[in-house]
């Protein structure tokens, strides 16, 4: 029996887990007591990791060999590594040479390891010469990194999960934490046993498990959080809850925000928003008076087409009332996958360049070309998420490459995104599961290792850098992600006459080292770091430079944010509603989210039965009263049909909806629902409207009528 230390890959808390194997397979998983994130505990999902591991099932769901067909209409036929990166290097140099480097494009993922993610950026942005590089963390993040770099002046998290222990206040908006991020939710719960004076707001459109332990719910309609946010901060302005030393020594634009505030009245905020003036009165009085709030937000306020106004707006009213800089308080976007975090750090979006650096900046794309030995970093913008997808439509994008992520399932507007994949003249597909939706559309397969037999690191919520260690060799021939961007990457040089390689790795540590030093003198700095110190002293948090003895539990405590002036920022954010408002035609708000035992599309969940029972399959979350209304009982068949597109589903009343509002979680693709949806899943429905700074997608929202299916 062996033990090995890992952590785990599902969302952005960031468990540590021990993981016992016997040579030949994984045998459990417990989780790692001495972890800072978790302390031994796991949730249902995490503790099922070892399940997923079974080698019987690898053989069923895994990519095992390569795939490559080199004329659309044909099958794929199994090919050797060397043949099926060789032919993907000679279509992408024919293709650059006849229409430039941005006829191609890159759609990776916050599943990546850094060290991936490191290698596909440079892959791109360096050696290929294209911004079209991004990722699936567009999904759920990106409003958050916006938000917090147009306030704070920098994509950090200020706060640190040990926050928790010392709030008194705790407002939870837009996250049903207690499912997306059980382990941490765990914490809360504990923080409040031991001190009952620990007050807990919970703001959501839901009555969520989380949103029933409460102090306070404001049950908000969905899009109206910038609105409660301003309402907030106006109760605040008017009760003197506002800390005006803090405002006048450490920010700017607090004029012009309050100007704007000073129109969100109580009594206008509660209408618009559907809540209680009272309890929003309420809300902003524990938030001003309490010695430390803290925030934790999520997909509600990111997944949303003024997500980063939402963003800015919470943390307006951190800024505002000093509730930041000092233990137990602060604004904590939560990430949702493993390692979104470290994307991020790594400049692994389409308009980000390594160590938090900005693509717009020439000084950072000229630092960023003397860091990586080329002669430029592109200034031309790359494609984001949905954009790529629309590019590719257009036949803009000749080439995608689409590593670790489901777009034909995850993306919104699934007609166009499957439009896309069709007309591509070449898709490539990195994946470990050949069970996903988008490996149907791949002209080439490249079957890649994942949980367990992989090793890097990940960054989660609170900016812990974790050791990823490898138990079991991956199956059949996978290989790892970063191994093959950079066997690609020698080839395409080769092709192109380089001399001499910008991808010099033979290891994973060669790589992080280089990503390392690129963090020197930036807000993430980690040159005081190495894997050494992360295998013998745990996982840390960045910032962490040369000479620290340890990383930076919480950031602003002086006071100085990493803006020009020094000072925070407050952004003046006015209420926008939802892209797509009801009407007499669509009368529902369709809300999308998570389930407690399932994680995204289910590639690695949907193997383990026991994360079933839950929720065993599909279905549609109504008002009692909207059932009754449409002549629906528990379990009838509905249409569910936007502008977009049209889902059956089994329809169940929910105590936790409002009327006027309808919930399907994400997870479920066309494979569980053979046929009956005309495949798709809940993007069928949603609609590809984007946040204007984030570029991040409102899948939070959709108007939607839902009728009983006639029965056959
Ligand atoms: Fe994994 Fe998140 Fe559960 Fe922790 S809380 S065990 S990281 S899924």
């Amino acid at each position: 029996m062996r033990e090995t230390k890992t952590a785990c890959c599902y969302c952005g808390v960031g468990c540590g887990v021990i993981v016992e194997s016997d040579g030949e397979r994984i045998t459990g998983v417990r989780g790692d007591p001495q972890h800072p994130a978790n302390f031994g505990r796991l949730c249902s999902k995490g503790s099922t990791l070892h399940l997923t591991a079974n080698p019987v099932l690898q053989q069923q769901v895994r990519a095992l060999h390569p795939e490559l067909r080199t004329a659309r209409g044909a099958p794929r036929a199994p090919a050797a590594w060397g043949e099926t990166l060789d032919f993907i290097a000679r279509r992408f140099v024919s293709t650059i040479r006849e229409h430039g480097p941005d006829s191609v494009g890159f759609y990776i993922s916050g599943q990546l390891l850094t060290e991936d993610y490191y290698v596909f950026n440079k892959l791109a942005k360096g050696l290929i010469g294209t911004n079209n590089i991004d990722t699936n963390s567009r999904l759920c993040m990106s409003s958050a990194v916006a938000g917090y770099k147009q306030t704070l002046g920098a994509d950090a998290p200020p706060v640190c999960y040990e926050d928790i222990d010392h709030a008194d206040l705790i407002f939870i908006a837009g996250s049903n934490m207690a499912y997306a991020h059980p382990v941490l939710y765990r914490r809360v719960e504990e923080a409040r046993r031991r001190n009952p004076s620990l007050r807990m707001i919970v703001a959501d459109p839901r009555r969520t498990d989380t949103a029933r332990d409460a102090d306070l719910f404001l049950p908000i309609l969905p899009g109206t959080d910038v609105a409660l946010f301003n309402g907030m901060l106006h109760v605040c302005l008017w009760e003197g809850l506002v800390d005006t030393a803090y405002i006048d020594a450490h920010t700017e634009g607090f004029a012009e925000l309050k100007r704007t505030v000073r129109d969100y009245t109580p009594a206008y905020v509660a209408e618009l928003c559907g809540i209680g003036e009272d309890d929003l009165i309420r809300a902003a009085r524990w938030f001003g008076q309490a010695k430390a709030a803290l925030s934790f937000y999520c997909q509600g306020l990111n997944q949303s087409s003024s997500g980063t106004a939402k963003n800015a707006a919470l943390i307006n009213l951190h800024l505002a009332t000093r509730q930041i800089g000092k233990p137990g308080a602060g604004p904590f976007s939560l990430t949702g996958q493993p390692n979104a975090m470290g994307g991020r750090e790594v400049g692994g979006l389409s308009n980000l360049l390594s160590a938090h650096r900005d693509m717009a900046d020439s000084q950072h794309r000229a630092e960023v070309a003397r860091l990586w030995g080329v002669e430029s970093v592109p200034a031309t913008p790359g494609k984001t998420a949905i954009e790529m997808f629309e590019a590719v439509r257009r036949g803009e994008i000749r080439i995608l490459w689409i590593v670790c992520t489901n777009p034909a399932q995850s993306l919104p507007a699934q007609r166009m995104v499957r439009e896309a994949l069709e007309k591509a003249e070449l898709v490539i597909v990195q994946e470990a599961y050949r069970t996903t939706a988008t490996v149907a559309y791949a002209d080439v397969v490249l079957p890649a290792t994942t949980w367990g037999e992989k090793e890097g690191t990940v960054t989660n919520s609170e900016r812990r850098i974790t050791r990823v260690n490898a138990v079991l060799p991956g199956p059949g021939q996978a290989r790892h992600d970063w191994e093959i961007a950079v066997d690609f990457a020698r080839r395409l040089e080769t092709m192109l006459e380089r001399t001499g390689t910008l991808f010099p790795y033979t290891t994973t540590e060669q790589i992080w080292n280089e990503h390392r030093e690129s963090t020197r003198g930036r807000d993430l700095d980690i040159t005081g770091l190495s894997y050494r110190i992360l295998e013998q002293q745990g996982p840390q948090q960045w910032p962490f430079p040369e000479g620290a003895a340890q990383g930076r539990k919480r950031l602003y405590e002086d006071g100085v944010y990493p803006t020009a002036s020094g000072r925070a920022r407050f952004v003046d954010t006015a209420y926008q509603p939802v892209a797509e408002p009801v009407d007499a035609r669509y009368p529902l708000r369709l809300t999308t989210g998570r389930l407690r035992d399932q994680w995204h599309g289910m590639s690695r969940t949907g193997t383990v039965a026991q994360l079933f029972s839950h929720a065993p399959e599909p279905s549609v979350a109504m008002a009692r009263v909207d059932m009754e209304r449409r002549l629906i009982a528990d379990g009838d068949l509905v249409h569910v049909t936007s502008r977009r597109g049209s889902q059956i589903l089994p329809a169940f009343a929910g105590d936790d909806m409002r009327a006027g509002q309808a919930f399907i979680a994400m997870h479920w693709g066309e494979e569980y629902l053979s046929g009956r949806n005309g495949g798709f899943g809940v993007n069928a429905l949603t609609l590809p409207a984007l946040c204007p700074a984030s570029k991040q997608p409102e899948l939070k929202h959709a108007a939607v009528k839902i009728l009983k299916a006639e029965l056959p």
